[in-house]
């Protein structure tokens, strides 16, 4: 294990097209029913791919998720989405550091198939997650407690903002 390991879990982020980064705690992420409620009420995604909801796990099953790690990093990509590819490479690199409950959540619906074919199993299982917001994570106040920028978008002017979990142990 390297001297700063979690300065090199941050450069391996960063290495992948990555604006910035934050170290998180966890089990202080906050998880929600009323984010299911979004997606199954209002998204059209919902039950459109495996990793959306109602395949994705609950938000009482994310909370046990977070409440086992003791290391996050919230990934902040910028105003473009990083990529289950990008994402998947990174959880990759972190776990064969020695890392080997690396586990990473993305942003939307999964984009790695033209069409998902809703059947088990999975094309891409090695590259395919699901996001934080489709497992119930309150992606706003998560970016908002570690000081990133997150605001509800309005009309097509407005310029959205995309986040990562990454969990470490
Ligand atoms: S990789 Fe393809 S099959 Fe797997 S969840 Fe994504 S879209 Fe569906």
């Amino acid at each position: 294990m390297a001297k700063n390991p979690w300065k090199e879990v941050a450069d391996i982020i960063l290495s992948h097209g990555a604006t910035r980064v934050r170290k998180v705690d966890p089990r202080q992420v906050p998880t929600g029913e009323w984010v299911r409620l979004k997606c199954q009420f209002g998204c059209g995604g919902y039950g459109q791919c495996l990793t959306c909801p109602p395949h994705a796990p609950t938000p009482e099953e994310t909370r046990k998720l977070l409440d086992d790690y003791s290391t996050g990093f919230l990934i902040y990509w910028g105003h473009e989405a990083g990529g289950r590819k990008a994402l998947a490479e990174i959880e990759r690199q972190v776990f064969l550091k020695g890392w080997y409950k690396a586990f990473a959540l993305g942003s939307g619906p999964c984009e790695l198939c033209r069409e998902c074919d809703l059947e088990w199993p999975c094309n891409h299982p090695s590259q395919a997650r699901p996001s934080m917001e489709a497992c119930g994570i309150d992606v706003f106040q998560t970016a908002r407690d570690a000081g990133f920028p997150i605001q509800v978008v309005t009309c097509h002017e407005d310029v959205p903002n995309f986040y990562s979990l990454l969990l470490v142990e």
